[in-house]
């Protein structure tokens, strides 16, 4: 099942939720990584390091959760109002959580472990959209890319998901693009 490497890029748990969309700004390269149920258990276990079960209504939810956080930081990335329907979204699933949740004690629930990956992923994107700050969050420059990611860097300078990936793209590009100027410049 673990045929696919994934990837934890974001510094954050709802990032690294929203970045199970790849290629997402590229229509004709979007892959959706959480493409089944056995999937989402297995992505879940490696970021988190629990194993709880996962059924195609659990996927179809997170897969909800995943588009409303995605439009909300979008949103905020660009300074625009989000959608209607993303914030109540996010806001249902984190309190059907905490209805959920016993105050001091590490879900999931035994009562409810249908819905624990939910509860676990919308307790994190309420916690990264809640902080007074949001912080650093940064979208990679990457022609097509979108992944999101918590810039840790002293001096905010990251501007890719990965500098071997992305940022190497972009730097032979660059390069290309210089060859072909003096080359027009009969240099
Ligand atoms: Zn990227």
């Amino acid at each position: 099942m673990s045929s696919y490497e994934w990837r934890f890029i974001g510094g954050h748990l709802a990032l690294d939720l929203a970045n199970t969309m790849a290629w997402r700004l590229d229509p004709a390269r979007s892959v959706d990584r959480l493409g089944s149920a056995a999937l989402l258990a297995d992505w879940f276990r490696t970021a988190t390091g629990l194993s709880l079960p996962a059924d195609d209504h659990v996927l179809d939810r997170v897969r909800r959760l995943r588009g409303a956080t995605i439009r909300l930081v979008d949103a905020h990335l660009d300074g625009v109002a989000a959608d209607a329907g993303s914030s109540p979204l996010v806001h249902a699933a984190w309190r059907s959580a905490l209805a959920r949740a016993t105050p001091g004690e590490r879900l999931p629930l035994t009562e409810t472990p249908a819905a624990a990956i939910e509860d676990h992923l919308a307790l994190a994107v309420a916690e990264l959209l809640h902080r007074p700050d949001p912080g650093p969050l940064r979208r990679c420059d990457g022609d097509g890319c979108g992944w999101l990611f918590l810039d840790t860097t002293r001096n905010h300078s990251r501007r890719w998901c990965d500098s071997a990936d992305c940022g190497n793209r972009a730097r032979v590009r660059a390069y290309t693009g210089r060859r072909r100027d003096r080359a027009q410049d009969g240099t």
